[in-house]
């Protein structure tokens, strides 16, 4: 089939390059030009396991190709992906403004039926009022062709996308004709033969499927954060905690791992439209308000407790910056604000280091530059520090060396707030453990 994808984000360019790797001839769109150079190049923009290998791969079949011209793109393809940002506005709805640019450049150069397909996430409702939209132009151009607007929200995960592309837990097709439905069976026909859930249902289901899937999430991850920040007052493990809760069915030991607050591009952003959404139509989403609540909380306690047992100020080494492992991805990553948290203060020195977010960090990080040292490994952050911060748990973080660490640093204290070591071990070698749920023995009830 001939697929286009306006968008080459973490979800339109995951979704072009798996597109292609199905067989289909695939044109991807993008305002931003250096982008589309890079990629015409096999340069990979974003850091994604799997996906330079997939572009390379797509650009020798010939059957994916990269482009900023915006008629070509439209003109293409037979069903078109719209998967540009739909980031957050003051109020904490959603802004659909890229979305409906999009919608107008389709509108306005199509000069054939399409199939326009909404995966980026968006307000239910969204994909009835894009279609009104959408027609409403090509009426007034007097164009006699029809365009059918459904909706296949994207539940890829940030560091595994490519892998998740192809492997989805569930397809969620919203649409509201039969030919749209006949015509996006045949594009994820793959998933039917290999007996993968695809729910087909009206564009507005699938909408809230989207939004529902990540506050539960959300609210999941801040259930336990919360029940970590009591174990800490109660001196309860909140490991075995989480692990035995997890060991229920009805549980799951998934999202069950506490840590300083969520982060990232989605959930954030993502709550607060659907906090948004369910007071516009007098349904309030209490719940999911307060996890908006208690995860900014949590991402505030983090740099607290670091400030509170370096009341005037300490060198420390913060290994990991994106918002989570296997990605470069700093939006709204806890890293970040526990940095500038501790930059704010103006006595802290510190020593940053991630695998591959670095160049994104460089951005972000916001206070005295004189005050901060980017280091190229995580043993060149650890050393001569007051402390160690584990914002995130990278791989190469899991396994480091605490015992040759310890012998550079000033002194031995560890904030490992994604609980990725135990803490008698580290009490044992001397250091001063802290995790999320864990304080040090001398503090401990
Ligand atoms: P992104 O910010 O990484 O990428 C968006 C891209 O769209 C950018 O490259 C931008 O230049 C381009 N763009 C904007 N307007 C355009 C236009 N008119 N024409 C062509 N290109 C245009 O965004 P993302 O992280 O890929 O997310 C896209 C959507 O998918 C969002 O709604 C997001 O909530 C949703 N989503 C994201 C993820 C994720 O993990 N990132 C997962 C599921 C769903």
């Amino acid at each position: 089939m001939k697929i286009t994808v306006i968008g080459t984000g973490y979800v339109g360019l995951v979704a072009g390059l798996g597109f292609s790797k199905w067989g289909n001839e695939v044109v991807c769109l993008d305002v931003d030009k250096e982008k589309i150079e890079n990629l015409q190049q096999g340069i990979c923009p974003i850091y994604e396991p799997g996906a330079t290998t997939q572009l390379k791969d797509g650009l020798a079949s010939g059957r994916l190709r990269f482009t900023a011209d915006t008629e070509l793109a439209v003109r293409h393809g037979e069903i078109i992906f719209i998967a540009v940002g739909t980031p957050e506005q003051a109020d904490g709805s959603a802004d659909l403004s890229f979305v409906y640019t999009a919608a107008d450049c389709i509108a306005k150069y199509a000069d054939s039926d399409k199939i326009v397909v909404d995966k980026s996430t968006v307000p239910v409702g969204t994909a009835r009022d894009l279609s009104c939209y959408i027609q409403k132009i090509l009426h007034s151009h007097d164009k006699r062709i029809h365009i059918d607007v459904a909706s296949n929200p994207e539940f890829l995960r940030e560091g595994r996308a490519v892998g998740d592309f192809n492997n989805p837990d569930r397809i969620v097709l919203g649409v509201s004709s039969e030919y749209a439905k006949e015509r996006l069976t045949v594009l994820y026909s793959p998933f039917f033969r290999s007996n993968k859930p695809v729910i087909i249902t009206t564009p507005e289901t699938a909408e809230m499927i989207k939004y529902a899937s990540n506050a539960f999430l959300a609210t999941k991850i801040t259930f336990i954060n919360e029940i970590a920040n009591l174990c800490e007052q109660v001196g309860a493990d909140i490991g075995q905690v989480a692990a035995a809760m997890g060991k229920d069915g009805r549980i799951s030991p998934k999202f069950l791992h506490p840590g300083p607050g969520y982060g990232g591009s989605c959930f954030p952003k993502d709550t607060k439209a659907l906090a948004a959404i369910g007071e516009r139509f007098a349904a309030p989403q209490t719940i999911v308000e307060s996890v908006i609540q208690a995860n900014e909380k949590q991402k505030k306690r983090a740099a607290e407790r670091v400030k509170r047992r370096f009341p005037t100020g300490a060198r420390l080494a913060v290994l990991g910056l994106s918002f989570k492992p296997e990605t470069d991805d700093i939006r709204e990553s806890p890293a970040i604000e526990i940095v500038n948290s501790l930059l704010e203060e103006g006595s802290f020195i510190l020593q940053l280091y991630d695998p591959k977010a670095m160049e994104n960090a460089r951005r972000a990080v916001n206070g005295p530059m004189q005050n901060v040292i980017w280091c190229a490994s995580a043993n060149a952050a650890a050393s001569d520090v007051d402390a160690i911060l584990i914002p995130t748990e990278w791989g190469e973080f899991t396994s480091l060396d605490f015992d040759k660490i310890g012998k550079n640093m000033r002194q031995k204290v560890l904030f490992d707030f994604r609980n990725i070591y135990r803490k008698e071990r580290l009490e044992k070698l001397g250091f001063e453990y802290y995790g999320t749920g864990f304080n040090p023995e001398r503090e401990n009830r």
